[in-house]
């Protein structure tokens, strides 16, 4: 499939950019047309992730944007981190959720509460792919109630042991290390580095996936799994530690949803304007036309949300509220422009001819993981009323 993507910015958002975030994207973008965009559907068809670009994702930033350089990370900004996730998902969400994986949930945890031996260990090794993390949280019997997990560690004196099981764990059939949430004896939620060969330790891949299938999914099963003390992530226990590397994550969710749709609007306009039916061009029909004016609307809204959460986020302001608000508008956003570009295309459209039913069928799981479309309203209505409605 030829790449023939190209971006439209109708508030001329460019121009509130830096060069150099404007050249991280930029290049990116170049790399992924030529490199990932011609491969991305048969990969997708197979079910399988295309792991000769790992080397590339980490070549162009992708894995810990803004992960200090002395730890092998980019060192960018925000924003720059928040563009390269649009580039990323521009391609494919399950493009994006390799690196959103391993630069949020796997190496902000380590940068953020890891000891410096961690750091040390773990992060420049994750940085260039040369390692793959994962993420455990979700469990069979727990989604959206993380608080009620029951994988669980015990002293042993010298060692922990780990005991339950994780379902939904992007790349832990692949994982080097899984940054592992459990509880202790008090009941108290930590973080803890499992790596791979660890006996009792086992990362069985799932399948039947009809969304996100360029993403590899498994599960995590500790059986007595014997963990050396120094791998609990020491500086920060509860069930804030998961949730804040999930900001980060979602942060890049929200742009990431962006490029889904802007991929879509720009493949629904070339063809509306290239389709001819009753002798004209399907553009020049007004019910064609009230589609593309909103899509274009509702992208340029997701920008100018986005880049203001952005801008907070490099202050240290933005809140979990904030960035919940930007996660579920842009996904649905995306999502129903998914929808609306399908439709231009005709029957077309569930060919893989086009990227756009791929992202349409990626962005269910987006709109699911990582707290669902309800659960994040359900936030933003705490925050504005005060009062908790989840339970
Ligand atoms: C492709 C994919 C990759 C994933 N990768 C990871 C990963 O790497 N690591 C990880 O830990 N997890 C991962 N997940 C899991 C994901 O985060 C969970 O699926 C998500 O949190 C929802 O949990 P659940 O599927 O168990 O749904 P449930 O929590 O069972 O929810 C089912 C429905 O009930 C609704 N609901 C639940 N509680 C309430 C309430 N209080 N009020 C109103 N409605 C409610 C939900 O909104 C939803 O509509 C992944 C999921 C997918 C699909």
């Amino acid at each position: 499939m030829t790449d023939r993507f190209e971006a439209h910015d109708y508030y001329l958002m460019d121009e509130l950019l830096t060069e150099e975030q404007k050249l991280f994207r930029d290049s990116l973008r170049a790399w992924l047309k030529k490199d990932v965009s011609p491969i991305i559907e048969d990969y997708y068809e197979r079910a399988a992730f295309p792991s000769q670009i790992i080397p590339g994702l980490g070549e162009y930033g992708c894995f810990g944007p803004y992960i200090p350089t002395e730890y092998g990370g980019a060192g960018l900004d925000q924003i720059t981190y928040g563009l390269l996730m649009q580039e990323l998902e521009r391609v494919d969400s399950g493009v994006r959720s390799t690196s959103s994986v391993q630069s949020s949930l796997v190496m902000y945890p380590i940068w953020k509460y890891g000891s410096e031996e961690q750091k040390q260990k773990f992060l420049p090794k994750l940085a260039t792919g040369e390692f793959i993390g994962c993420f455990g949280l979700t469990e069979p019997d727990h989604g959206s109630d993380p608080g009620s997990m029951v994988t669980n560690f015990k002293d042993m004196g010298d060692h922990y042991l780990l005991n339950g099981a994780k379902m939904w764990i992007s790349n832990s059939p692949i994982a080097d290390v899984a940054v592992v949430w459990a509880k202790n004896e008090a009941g108290r939620i930590h973080g803890i580095l499992v790596e791979k060969g660890m006996e009792g330790f086992t990362a069985p891949e799932m399948h039947g996936k009809h969304s996100l299938r360029a993403s590899i999914t498994g599960e995590l099963i500790f059986d007595n799994v014997k963990v050396p003390k120094e791998n609990l992530l020491p500086g920060r226990s509860g069930l804030g530690a998961p949730l804040s590397c999930l900001d980060s994550a979602r942060y890049g969710i929200a742009w990431g949803a962006i490029g889904s749709a802007m991929d879509c609007y720009d493949s629904a306009l070339k063809y509306a304007k290239e389709r001819i039916q009753f002798g004209k061009p399907i553009a020049s029909f007004q019910l064609i036309q009230k589609k593309l004016a909103e899509m274009v609307t509702e992208i340029t809204k997701a920008q100018l949300l986005t880049f203001r959460l952005g801008q907070l986020r490099e202050e240290g302001r933005a809140t979990t509220a904030q960035i919940s608000m930007a996660k579920r508008n842009n996904v649905d956003m995306a999502l129903k422009i998914a929808r609306e570009a399908r439709q231009i295309h005709g029957a077309m459209g569930i060919t893989s001819e086009y990227s756009i039913m791929r992202h349409m069928a990626n962005l269910e799981s987006v709109i699911t993981y990582e707290g669902t479309h309800d659960i994040h309203l359900l936030i933003t209505g705490m925050d504005v009323t005060g009062i908790q409605a989840f339970s």
